[in-house]
């Protein structure tokens, strides 16, 4: 891709987002202090990084990634020296062919693009990452960057205060504020958009795991168009609704060349109609995932193709288990084998894969959808969460007709899920010996490895990490710019798995409480769910606080 040579003052402007005076302000303090525009606009509040990346996205069709060591390929680091990398803040990712891809912070820096070109005899491909993932990639692939510890530190005021504030100038037009906002939101790594309309406005607060951040107002005049773009992209009747209850839709966003799944839910409330938009970008948390225990999950892959049955994947919500569905769904041969997924609602489109929502068009309940997939010849049966744990005999039976099930339902852990799913069925033979599994899992928040600072166990934790870890060591959350001041980045699986065995079903079969299937997985050496937390806390990975909100 050849970036045109356009400068980032005169693209901001396109973008409404300055005015011709704000960039002569900020050009005259750029020289006063001597540092590059984009640096000084940020300075002056009148931008922030995303707004950057959102534009240049925008207009160049430069595509944004989030950026980490795990995608770049070793072989291409040496292309790039580290002076070079850093000075104009440049990763190389991977080459294709006589291509060479590379993410930079500013990829309007053409003549180092052409320079590398010439060195490398490439042709370059760029897109764009943000300043704080490159410099968490830059350190890992390079060694530390100077100074880079006292990011946190530097931190403007004027950045924290653009943060949160309203939608630029020249973009109140409904389709600008839509695109903005997810923009926004998938830059930032969110899983939902809260639009909440008050007597005042409209509300816009981003939620990232568990916790809720304030991002913008929207005038209030513009709410109903808003919806009711939402509702045509989501193909939802556009008429504000008056009866109770929610409508749910999906739709598709392309932001900055990548495809992206958004579920919709609208619902009314006394000031007008509420939205979540829930950001199914699961190349993101998958990644994230995968960092964390890829080599597990590829295990229990690997076990439900050996063993047929149904595996039941349990947890409270956002617990990741629809990911956990897709990883294990991804790794059989597409090709060869017939995967039918009864989703409700379809969270993310699969290749490959027949997938039938239930509701809307769809079948009219998971059972249907059940009866159907076995009509539709599946090896591979995906039932979304089984809210209706009765058709539990009736799923056993798909499993020892020699079908693959995997579906899921909300448990505590591993023995609390096998104890649930029992008081539902009649006949536990049918269920015990149709088992693949159960695995229950947790995400865990990990802190942001830029701000994180030590701090002390509290003196009822000293004893507990001692025995998980050798040298157990504590952080707490603190916040800074690159995690939008959460003080956490990224998030971490943790499973617990208890394998069909031949004990197992005389357990199952014996209808056993849940102290003795309890015991009997710490008999077989299987880790709590706890017990992996405490590792995560003990390296100092995660907090104490997020330890408590997961086993308080
Ligand atoms: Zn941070």
């Amino acid at each position: 891709m050849t970036i045109q040579k356009k400068r980032l003052g005169d693209i901001l402007i396109d973008c409404d987002l300055i005015t011709a005076e704000q960039l002569q302000q900020a050009l005259s303090y750029q020289r006063e202090k001597n540092l590059k525009l984009g640096a000084a606009l940020i300075d002056q509040g009148l931008v922030t990084e995303d707004d950057i990346i959102w534009a240049l996205g925008k207009q160049l069709n430069i595509s944004f990634i989030h950026l980490n060591a795990n995608i770049v390929e070793p072989a291409v680091v040496k292309l790039i020296p580290a002076e070079y990398a850093k000075e104009y803040r440049m990763i190389p990712l991977y080459q294709s062919g006589n291509q060479l891809s590379i993410c930079m912070v500013d990829p309007l820096e053409s003549e180092a693009i052409e320079n590398l070109g010439a060195k490398t005899q490439l042709s370059i491909s760029v897109s764009i990452c943000t300043r704080y993932d490159f410099e968490q990639t830059y350190a890992a692939i390079y060694g530390p960057l100077e100074g880079q510890e006292k990011v946190e530190g530097d931190m403007a005021p004027a950045d924290k205060q653009t943060m949160e504030r309203g939608i630029p100038k020249g973009m109140e037009s409904p389709d600008k504020v839509i695109n903005y906002i997810i923009g926004q939101a998938i830059i930032n790594k969110v899983d939902r958009i809260h639009f909440e309309p008050s007597e005042k406005g409209v509300l816009i607060r981003f939620r990232t795991c568990s916790s809720l951040t304030k991002k913008l107002e929207i005038p209030l005049k513009i709410h109903q168009e808003v919806i009711s773009k939402l509702k045509i992209f989501s193909q939802i009747s556009a008429a504000p609704r008056t009866s109770p209850g929610m409508s749910v839709g999906h739709f598709k966003v392309t932001v900055s060349g990548r495809w992206i799944n958004l579920q919709s839910m609208f619902y009314p409330t006394v000031h007008g109609e509420m939205v979540i938009l829930k950001i199914n970008d699961f190349s993101n948390l998958g990644s994230q995932i995968l960092k964390s225990s890829k080599s597990f999950l590829d295990q229990i892959a690997g076990n439900v193709k050996k063993n047929y049955g149904v595996l039941y994947i349990t947890g409270p919500r956002e617990s990741g288990r629809t990911t956990t569905h897709y990883h294990i769904l991804n790794s059989f041969n597409l090709e060869r084998t017939k995967i039918v997924a009864i989703e409700d609602p379809v969270q993310c489109t699969l290749s490959n894969i027949t997938q039938i929502q239930v509701g809307q068009n769809g079948v009219g309940s998971i059972k249907e959808g059940l009866d159907l997939a076995l009509l539709l010849d599946a090896d591979v049966i995906y039932l979304d969460h089984l809210g209706d744990l009765p058709i539990v005999e009736d799923i056993s039976f798909a499993g020892l007709g020699g079908k693959t099930v995997l579906t899921s339902f909300m448990a505590y852990d591993a023995p609390s899920s096998i104890t649930r799913l029992l008081g539902f069925v009649q006949d536990p033979v049918v269920v015990a010996t149709s088992l693949c599994g159960f695995l229950s899992q947790r995400l865990v928040r990990t802190l942001c490895s830029q701000c994180k600072s030590p701090a002390q166990f509290p003196p009822e934790f000293a004893e507990r990490v001692a025995a998980v870890g050798e040298k157990p060591v504590c952080f707490t959350a603190t916040g800074c710019e690159g995690c939008q001041l959460t003080g956490y980045s990224g998030r971490a699986l943790i499973n617990e798995f208890i394998p069909n065995s031949s004990t197992l079903r005389q357990m199952m079969i014996s209808r056993q409480n849940y102290q003795q299937f309890y015991q009997f997985a710490r008999k077989q050496e299987i880790p709590t769910l706890e017990d992996k937390a405490l590792r995560l806390l003990s390296s100092g990975e995660t907090s104490v606080d997020e330890f408590l909100r997961l086993f308080p």
